[in-house]
């Protein structure tokens, strides 16, 4: 198979993870629906593919960082997707937060062309896929992961094995269901406090050396004016969509059911992002849950 690096899904995450593997010196073939994507990809010395099939008739490792289950499943397996044109003893590798069952059906099929697939949703959001520091939490055959490193270390420090086909998404699914619970708190909490008089830097900054503390408070504040280069600092505009958080807090209800297991407090926090979208914040950074907390409105 050829040494080349497909990438399918240039957007927030996408396009950085793309960008640190060509400065690893990878040699990318890239496809994205958006044509400003691919420009931007192609301005750094990437090949811009024609269609999912074309990338994967041009790569031996497929890495796709897509929106959602019905996206990654049609970019695989609809027309001129990545199995018309999979060269076999390819290694795919899907990136995007899906529901566990997306990479158990797809790795049948690539198993059945000769090729491999592993799930390898990510977590960091777009500051650690920025700086090439994402976790991996990866799924399915091990000796394909242990394969796989070269690339995946190319965009992430952190990889980690967490079982079969389909792990890396409960790992994932189960991390973001506490993301999107801690991302509302804080933003209540902070509410509260500024409300009550504190000053909210002061208030963050006890929260950030108490026992509130959390990635939420102390890495990606949602309080405007808190804290540089997050999403709370530029109008909440780019980072990870509520529209995201939403779609991953349902896949945790999906999963929760089939289990049996209560996760009430992710089901109320599943209820606030998917109000928010309604309220006109689906494409903006899930951090603007402040800002509906605040005053329920649409920045
Ligand atoms: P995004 O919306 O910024 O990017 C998605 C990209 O996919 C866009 O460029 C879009 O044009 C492209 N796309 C859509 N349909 C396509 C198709 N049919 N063919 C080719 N390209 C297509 O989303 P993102 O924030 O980069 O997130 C991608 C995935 O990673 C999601 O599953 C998300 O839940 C997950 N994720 C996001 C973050 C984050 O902080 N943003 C962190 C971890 C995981």
């Amino acid at each position: 198979a050829s040494t080349n690096v497909g990438f399918i899904g240039l957007g927030n995450m996408g396009g950085f993870m793309a960008k640190n593997l060509m400065n690893k010196g990878h040699k990318l073939v890239v496809y994205d629906v958006s044509k400003a994507a691919t420009e931007a990809l192609a301005k750094a010395g990437a090949t811009v593919a024609k269609n999912p099939a074309d990338v994967a008739a041009q790569s031996g490792t497929v890495v796709t960082m897509l929106p959602n289950n019905d996206i990654v499943t049609n970019v695989y397996t609809g027309k001129d997707g990545v199995f018309e044109g999979l060269q076999s003893g390819s290694i795919l590798l899907d990136s995007s937060t899906v529901d566990p069952s997306v990479p158990t059906a797809l790795e049948k099929i690539a198993n059945s062309k000769g090729s491999f697939f592993l799930d390898t949703p990510v977590s960091g959001g777009v500051i650690a896929a920025q700086s090439g520091e994402l976790t991996f939490m990866v799924g399915g055959d091990k000796q394909i992961f242990e394969k796989a490193q070269g690339v995946l270390s190319g965009m992430g420090k952190k990889l980690v094995h967490c079982g079969g086909i389909g792990m890396g998404q409960a790992a994932k699914i189960c991390n973001n269901m506490l993301l999107g619970i801690s991302m509302a708190g804080v933003a209540e909490a902070m509410n509260l406090g500024i409300r009550l008089g504190l000053d909210g830097k002061q208030l963050m900054d006890i929260i950030n050396n108490s026992t509130g503390r959390c990635w939420s408070s102390e890495i990606y504040n949602p309080v405007p004016g808190l804290m540089p280069n997050v999403p709370s600092a530029r109008d909440y505009e780019g980072g990870f969509y509520s529209g995201l958080i939403a779609k991953d807090l349902g896949l945790a209800q999906g999963l929760a059911t089939r289990t049996g297991s209560p996760i009430p407090m992710g089901a109320l926090a599943s209820q606030i992002y998917r109000l928010m979208c309604k309220a006109g914040l689906e494409v903006r950074d899930f951090s603007s849950v402040y800002k509906f907390i605040q005053d329920g409105q649409k920045i």
